[in-house]
């Protein structure tokens, strides 16, 4: 018998399968999801990196915020992905060309085009009130209409599991309607996710046999079972070649398929070809990425990409480690760029960090280099996240190279804030710093806290430091870390700020939300000035 890789249950299948992430439309479902239209460019151009095939942008239409984005998105320049636009087939009674919502979609330059439809006789009858045939006609005259327009169509086939439950032969009779009509792709939904991998596995290859080598099948699934990840494999197994989801699982409810855990498990364990061996190496930093944008707390247990992933504890376990990693360890943390916790960790720390200064211009000795990760550590374990505060990380970088040197010198800052009985808030912030030996006193109104500070520190450094006009804080974000603790518990504070040129994150922790926030300032304010 053939030896199989490490953590593989099968002989390489050959072929692709394609990720279509969804963060954008779907994931946007998910509790406490918010993002603006700049962070979702950032979420675009990270998924690119990672060499996601199609990236799911929402509907276009034309409220401002969505205008600017998809007007931003047409003009970015992406290695990878394609931007599918996402609506709805046509309304019932309503021909096709008439239909605003899909002319609105036609119009947007996305090339890929995802329309979601109905697949499942119960929602016919309770949700949209069409005859089966009225339904038919929908999918396969708006299908038909994307075509002619030159655009390359997906099908959504919304419910398509519970339908299939329900009524095996419409539900495939609707696939096969956007299939004869020119679909690219038709993907099947596990909309509610209550759903389990063998029934799904099932009807997937009922499809694939039906509608033939003519069209791709693609899955989708939720996790309301606990099984969307398993869903897509078994759909995958079944002949499914596109899978959508979104990167950590975010959406409404339990959330969408993870494909944090999809990929790896398609590429490392399955032996298809999704993303290249360096793009792969890239989805635990995306992972972590990802969620600072989103402003979620990364799960240290999730699969591959958690930092509990590959961390073992003192004893048996790292001794076995030590001796042959496929002891204890799945596979390579490597392949999938997490990394070992004890034992090698202090090595590949050292290494990472050096090669992190130099590409910043900055040389660490080897004492410094050890002093640096040590530094590093202590931080992470109080709340310190860099993937999002690059800037915040360079800083720290140039303290431990000895390269540092601060704008100006922090004698006192004083914040007052006052409510009044009509409800009026006025907040002011006293400074007094020295810059070159000189003293300054400055005093600023601000609409909070953080406003007045910043005011009053340019109030009094401007003069110094002419340039702190063009730097504007574009961003501001506070997350708890300890939720158990109430108000007493520790606070993070991320920051961008933008010089019209160029962009920068820095961050800020401390159990005083004002002391994380002067932080993330000055590390902010500093940057700026740093030699570049
Ligand atoms: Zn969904």
């Amino acid at each position: 018998m053939a030896r199989l890789r490490r953590g593989s249950d099968r002989a390489n299948h050959a072929g692709r399968v394609k990720l279509y992430d969804t963060t954008l439309r779907d994931g946007m479902g998910g509790s406490g999801m918010s993002l603006s239209v700049g962070e979702k460019l950032k979420v675009v151009q990270a998924l690119d990196e990672l060499g996601v095939q199609f990236i799911e942008a929402g509907f276009p239409s034309s409220n401002p915020k969505e205008a600017e984005l998809f007007a931003r998105l047409a003009e970015m320049r992406l290695q990878n992905a394609t931007i599918a636009a996402f609506g709805m087939t046509r309304r019932r009674g309503v021909a096709a060309a008439d239909d605003e919502a899909l002319a609105t979609l036609l119009g947007s330059f996305a090339p890929v085009v995802c329309l979601v439809g109905k697949s499942w006789g119960l929602h016919l009858e309770k949700v949209i009130k069409v005859s089966a045939e009225e339904n038919l006609a929908m999918i396969a005259d708006s299908i038909a209409l994307c075509r002619e327009r030159g655009k390359r169509p997906v099908f959504d086939a919304e419910h398509f599991f519970d339908g299939y439950r329900d009524d095996d032969a419409y539900a495939l009779e609707c696939a096969r309607a956007a299939a004869e009509a020119g679909a690219e792709n038709v993907t099947l939904c596990d909309t509610n996710g209550g759903s389990l991998p063998g029934f799904v596995g099932e009807a997937t290859a009922a499809v694939v046999a039906a509608l033939g080598d003519g069209v791709e099948v693609g899955i989708h699934t939720h996790d309301d079972a606990g099984c969307a990840v398993a869903n897509s494999l078994a759909a995958v197994e079944a002949g499914a070649r596109l899978v959508q989801g979104t990167v950590n699982g975010y959406g409404e409810r339990c959330g969408n398929a993870n494909l944090a855990t999809i990929l790896p498990a398609l590429q490392l364990k399955m032996g298809f070809e999704a993303v290249s061996a360096e793009q792969l190496a890239r989805l635990t930093q995306t992972s972590h990425y990802l969620d600072e944008l989103c402003n979620m707390k990364p799960n240290p247990d999730q699969p591959y990409v958690g930092r509990n992933a590959f961390a073992h504890k003192a004893g048996m376990h790292a001794a076995g480690v030590e001796a042959d990693a496929r002891t204890f360890e799945h596979l390579d943390p490597a392949e999938v760029g997490n990394a070992r916790e004890i034992l090698a960790s202090e090595l590949s720390g050292k290494a990472t960090i050096r090669s992190q200064a130099e590409q910043a211009g900055l040389e660490l000795d080897e004492a410094a280099a050890v002093h640096a990760v040590e530094e590093l550590k202590q931080r992470e374990h109080r709340g310190y996240h860099y993937e999002a505060a690059p800037a915040s990380f360079q800083l720290l970088l140039r303290r431990e190279a000895g390269s540092y040197e601060p704008l100006f010198e922090l004698e006192s800052f004083k914040v007052l804030v006052e409510k009044r009985a009509d409800g009026a808030i006025e907040t002011e912030a006293t400074i007094k710093v020295r810059v070159d030996g000189r003293r300054y006193v400055r005093v600023a109104e601000g609409n909070g806290p953080v406003n007045a500070l910043d005011a009053a520190l340019r109030g009094a450094i401007a003069d110094r430091y002419p340039h702190l006009a063009d730097i504007e804080l574009t961003n501001y974000k506070v997350r708890i870390l300890d939720e158990s603790h109430g108000t007493g518990a520790i606070t993070r504070v991320l920051l961008d700020s933008s010089d019209g040129e160029r962009e920068w994150g820095t961050i800020g922790v401390s159990e005083n939300i004002i002391e994380a926030s002067w932080e993330a300032l000055v590390d902010s304010l500093e940057y700026a000035f740093q030699p570049r």
